[in-house]
């Protein structure tokens, strides 16, 4: 799909109406590329933007967590993200509608440092049912599960590892550690017990970015409540955020000295939800991590 289609944009246009109490008509369109899973464009109509990612129908529940997820982030006012506007069905495509925001700012060591602090202070709204969320979404287009959990061991074998690793299985993957790894998890993290913070939950470079007026923003969510440190991981692990973002952000929220081997355990989860999307040689990346753990 480059842009949308009559019957399709007018939905979602009549759909923009009725949530902003104003009518809108789509004027201009485009295309708006970068994104890995959905269509995406840009539609303009008297003096009013939106950004609008589609997909087929089936993945309405994926938008509507986006959604939940974008509100959630947005509810916290501590770090800009944009603001979900709705999402439906329109024919054969399910959307969701969000506001636009001018990204490409340039990427000044101020801006970064304001990220840190920001995201830190979005990882100070924690949550009263300990480790999970109020419904699963996704990351990447992999199902990521979130029912509640008190503890953030079992959390993260059986609702992140184990449902990535039994998924690689099925496509064919080998991990001849895996068990032992499972299994070494508790000693792993033995004595962490995080506070369950509102967290991103997909970080990395591609999900971050500068406004044209230079305010970092996070886009593309996979929200869920866990230990600060998986969304610091995940800025490590495909091109590094400058170092004025890790300063700042440790001073607010200082960095514990066991996140060095911590972070390797999880960005583990997102080396095997690579394979699983991607295949290739994220196996062997997947399988070198687990000997890093591994004594
Ligand atoms: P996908 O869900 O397919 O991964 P993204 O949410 O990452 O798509 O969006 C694709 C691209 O669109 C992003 O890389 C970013 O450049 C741009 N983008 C995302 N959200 C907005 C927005 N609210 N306003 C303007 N551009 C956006």
């Amino acid at each position: 799909m480059a842009t949308l289609g009559g019957s399709v944009a007018d939905r979602i246009a009549e759909h923009i109406s009725e949530v902003t109490g104003s009518p809108f008509q789509i004027a201009a369109q485009r295309s708006v590329g970068g994104g890995c899973i959905n269509q995406a464009a840009k539609v303009s109509g008297r003096n009013r933007t939106f950004f609008i990612k589609t997909n087929h129908v089936d993945q309405l529940a994926m938008f509507e967590a986006e959604r939940d997820g974008l509100q959630e982030m947005y509810d916290s006012r501590s770090i800009r993200v944009p603001q979900p506007l709705c999402c439906g069905v329109a024919g054969t495509l399910s959307y969701i509608v969000m506001e636009w925001l001018d990204l490409g700012g340039g990427r000044s060591g101020s801006a970064w440092r304001q990220m840190g602090e920001q995201l830190a202070a979005m990882h100070r709204a924690t949550s009263d049912h300990g480790y999970g969320w109020h419904r699963d979404n996704t990351i990447g287009s992999t199902p990521q599960q979130n029912q509640w959990c008190e503890d953030w061991v079992e959390f993260w074998r059986d609702r992140r590892l184990g449902p990535q690793f039994s998924l690689a299985h099925a496509k064919g993957g080998h991990f001849s550690r895996r068990d032992e790894l499972m299994n070494a998890i508790p000693k792993l993290l033995r004595g962490h017990t995080p506070t369950a913070s509102l967290l991103h939950g997909d970080l990395w470079s591609g999900n971050a970015a500068i406004t044209a007026e230079g305010e970092p923003v996070i886009l593309d969510p996979a929200t869920y409540y866990g230990d600060p440190e998986a969304d610091l991981a995940m800025t490590e692990l495909f091109g590094r955020f400058p170092n004025e973002f890790y300063q700042a952000y440790d001073s607010v929220l200082p960095i514990d000295d066991g996140y060095r081997q911590r972070q390797v355990l999880y960005n583990l989860y997102h080396i095997l939800n690579h394979f699983n999307l991607f295949g290739g040689s994220y196996e062997s990346q997947a399988n070198s991590m687990i000997n890093q753990l591994l004594p």
